[in-house]
């Protein structure tokens, strides 16, 4: 089942100096997309990895065949946190309300899980004396703001519920007093395992799951929108750079990307292989952006990251795997 990814997962080529060898590791969020991935790396690396999930947006299919303790449950349980962080090393937090469009229709759901669990969370970890957590942000912060790319002392522009509740828990990660801290913001990601089926699924995988089917993909506005869409290898590898970093970690936010951005229409065309593909435009959708680009400079600067797949190329191998 993971034979693609077992492949790709040879460009991160990179043991983190040994680092995560014999250390106990959580992921909250760890069967969903990006967490399934991060879990099955870890694995590979010797972590003793421990997985929180509710199953509410992840599948217990994701973590099929990874060496890892799955514990199902929510980060709004405080009681259930506490056992879960104990002898903990590091934690990665990718639980979360992930949808855009999803928060604009249900902003409480969305502010309970994203602040009051990271909250909690933080909570259990401070307590369990866990060394560090890293903290799963996202690009959504940066909004409409139109100075391209974006960096990190760019100011934010909160146009969703999401956006604002994972700037929330950016602030709650610098709070910190005992646990060293680091909020990591996501650009478009996309690879195996992103699930084209979720009403708000991301744009590669509902154009991968339109063109492998022979239907025509939608897209939300003209297709001049841009994104810097980021293979998940390097949200991956930045992650681990960060869980490893042997300098303290004080609550920094840093931009993972690629630093390169495509148009959805440009998007459409590498998925086709350049082929003319026609799509339907509809209304755009609220609280989408115009226009994303990352800066990478500081988290070049800080963890020593550059992206491990190119963009374009990753694409290519997403649709047609034996490339
Ligand atoms: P995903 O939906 O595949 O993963 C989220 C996981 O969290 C799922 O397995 C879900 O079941 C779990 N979860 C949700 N609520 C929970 C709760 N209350 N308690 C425990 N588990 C819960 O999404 P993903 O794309 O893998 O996103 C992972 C993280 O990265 C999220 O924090 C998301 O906001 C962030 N992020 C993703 C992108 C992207 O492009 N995919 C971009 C920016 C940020």
């Amino acid at each position: 089942m993971h034979g693609w990814y077992d492949i790709r997962l040879e460009m991160i080529d990179c043991n983190y100096n040994g680092f995560f060898d014999g250390k106990s590791a959580l992921v909250t969020g760890g069967a969903g997309f990006i967490g399934s991935h991060l879990t099955q790396h870890l694995a590979t690396l010797g972590a003793h990895v421990r997985v929180l999930d509710d199953f509410s947006t992840g599948h217990a299919e994701n973590l099929r065949g990874i060496d890892a303790e799955c514990i199902e449950g929510s980060i709004l349980h405080q009681s259930l946190l506490k056992g879960t962080c104990k002898d903990v090393d590091v934690v990665f937090h990718l639980a979360a309300f992930v949808s855009v469009p999803q928060s604009m229709l249900e902003p409480n759901a969305c502010f309970e899980v994203n602040i009051q669990g990271t909250q909690n969370l933080i909570n259990s970890v401070e307590t369990a004396a866990c060394a560090r957590i890293v903290f799963a942000s996202s690009a959504a912060c940066y909004g409409s703001h139109p100075k391209l790319p974006s960096s990190e002392g760019d100011d934010v522009s909160l146009e969703s519920p999401y956006a604002e509740s994972k700037w929330q828990g950016e602030q709650l990660i610098a709070q910190m007093e005992s646990t060293d801290g680091v909020s990591l913001r996501f650009f478009n990601v996309f690879g195996q395992r992103q699930d084209p089926n979720s009403q708000y699924a991301a744009v590669v995988s509902v154009f991968q799951d339109a063109l492998r089917n022979n239907q025509t993909p939608i897209i939300f506005g003209d297709g001049s929108q841009t994104r810097d869409f980021t293979p998940v290898e390097n949200i991956i590898h930045a992650m681990l750079l960060a869980g490893a970093s042997l300098e303290p970690l004080r609550g920094e936010v840093l931009n993972v990307g690629t630093g390169v951005s495509l148009s959805l229409n440009e998007l459409l065309g590498v998925m086709a292989h350049n082929e003319l593909v026609q799509a339907i435009h509809k209304e755009p959708r609220e609280g989408d952006v115009q226009h994303s680009q990352a800066d990478i400079t500081a988290i070049t600067t800080a963890l020593g990251y550059s992206p491990v797949v190119e963009t374009k190329q990753a694409l290519a191998q997403l649709v047609n795997p034996t490339q």
